[in-house]
């Protein structure tokens, strides 16, 4: 299949153990998840019908800790997608060095056509289902597309009951009155900022220069942008499913989401040039930050591509053919599975936080994230350099090196 995420994910795992020359047998034990559950569970409507939705949980290994990674609601979650998440989340965890295996959830549901009462009861009713499996100490969910710390509260709250005692660490992403963590809800796009200052100080390139095309108006998207233009970058571009808005000199983030919210879209907003997705990602810019689903830079538009550095806040946005076009075209692209580890990071300091019973502000989160990550980032430039490969083949090396010792 074309563009399938797990065959993706399988090539890439397959492309790395070569390089680290993995034996055969633990190369067989990561290519599948230790376990995909897949569930159908009823739902009542509001006008009293009942729906039978189809749901997922899949844990690919769980090595170096509990199984770890969001659940995703959306009407194109589908099996070989989370397949490959929870796969990414392996490598993720690992990288970014965390006592955490790889983990991944989602429901097939389209979230804008429910109520707010029948989005709570998709939610508890998919916990209802999968709640055996999971646990503090055995697999910890999160938030993913098109799911809220409200959503983690409600399946927490069902979990809770299901086991008969309070247990907020069962899920992360929660609200801070539910026991979440500060600094959770911009963790991805904090993460990724420390990500590009650290890739800034090693390539020796001058910030106040660079300009950054973003795709995606999201969480992580928005929160990117926020605190891109916080620390003095230039970021010229954001977009939503319809297209996105250009302006050379820098958007106004605010002005424009107000837009969004009013209107729909960012079409008619006359501040900035309307550009289409396919336009963004060969915008003339330096650094490319897709920041809203996989699959957008493939063989077709790769060579089109005109950034010199590529930041992969969204899960899987490069394919693996367009992966060795960049790399022949000098294009450094920071891989997902460090790029936007630091939303996997802040959770696990929320579930490091709701164990011990503590709540920690949000400089110390900070601090320690961008402890974490810059170590990481540094870890991961280096086995590029070393193992003379791109950098996501550098930071696979590191991180299936690590799941594979523990093994
Ligand atoms: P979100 O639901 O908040 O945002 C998704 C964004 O994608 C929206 O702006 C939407 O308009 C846009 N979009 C949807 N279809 C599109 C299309 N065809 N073309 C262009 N844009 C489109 O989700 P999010 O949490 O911001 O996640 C975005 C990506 O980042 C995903 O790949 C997710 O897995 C990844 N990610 C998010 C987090 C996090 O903490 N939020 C952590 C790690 C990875």
């Amino acid at each position: 299949m074309k563009n399938d995420p797990f065959s993706n994910a399988q090539s890439q795992l397959k492309e790395v153990a070569s390089i680290i020359n993995l034996d055969e047998e633990k190369l067989n034990q990561l290519m599948n998840p230790y376990r995909l559950l897949t569930v159908r569970f009823p739902v009542k409507m509001d006008d009293g019908t009942t729906k039978v939705l189809t749901g997922f949980r899949s844990q690919h290994n769980n090595a170096l800790g509990p199984y770890k990674g969001g659940i995703r609601f959306s009407p194109e979650v589908n099996e070989s997608e989370v397949k490959a998440l929870s796969m990414w989340m392996s490598w993720k965890c690992a990288v970014a060095d965390l006592p955490l295996g790889g983990g991944k959830g989602g429901v097939i549901i389209d979230t804008k056509e429910l109520s707010e009462a029948e989005l709570e009861r998709v939610s508890r009713e998919y916990i209802k289902a999968i709640y055996e499996i999971i646990g503090p100490d055995k697999d910890v969910p999160a938030p993913d597309m098109y799911t809220t710390p409200q959503i983690m509260a409600w399946m927490a709250d069902e979990y809770s009951q299901l086991v008969g005692k309070d247990s907020p660490a069962i899920i992360t992403g929660k609200p801070i009155e539910a026991g979440g963590s500060e600094g959770r809800t911009e963790a991805t796009g904090q993460g990724a900022i420390y990500v590009l200052e650290r890739l800034v100080e090693k390539e020796g390139l001058d910030k106040s220069r660079l300009r950054i095309a973003v795709q995606g108006a999201g969480n992580a998207a928005y929160y990117f942008i926020q605190l891109a233009q916080d620390a003095g970058f230039n970021v010229v571009t954001i977009s939503d499913s319809k297209g996105g808005i250009y302006n050379e000199d820098g958007i106004n983030l605010e002005e424009v989401m107000e837009y969004k919210k009013e209107n729909g879209s960012f079409k008619g907003y006359n501040r900035g040039k309307e550009i289409s997705n396919e336009e963004l990602l060969e915008l003339d810019a330096d650094v490319l930050v897709p920041a809203a689903i996989e699959n957008v830079v493939t063989k077709e538009n790769a060579p089109n591509v005109k950034a010199k550095y590529i930041i992969e806040v969204a899960n899987g946005p490069v394919t693996p053919e367009a992966d060795n076009i960049l790399h022949e075209k000098g294009i450094i692209f920071v891989p997902d599975v460090l790029a936007n580890s630091g939303g996997v990071t802040v959770s696990y300091f929320e579930w490091l936080q709701n164990k011990a019973g503590e709540h920690w502000t949000k400089e110390e989160v900070n601090k320690k994230l961008k402890e974490k990550i810059t170590k990481a980032f540094d870890d991961a430039y280096e086995s590029m350099k070393e193992l003379d490969v791109d950098m996501r083949m550098g930071t696979y090396a590191l991180a299936v090196r690590k799941v594979v010792k523990a093994m």
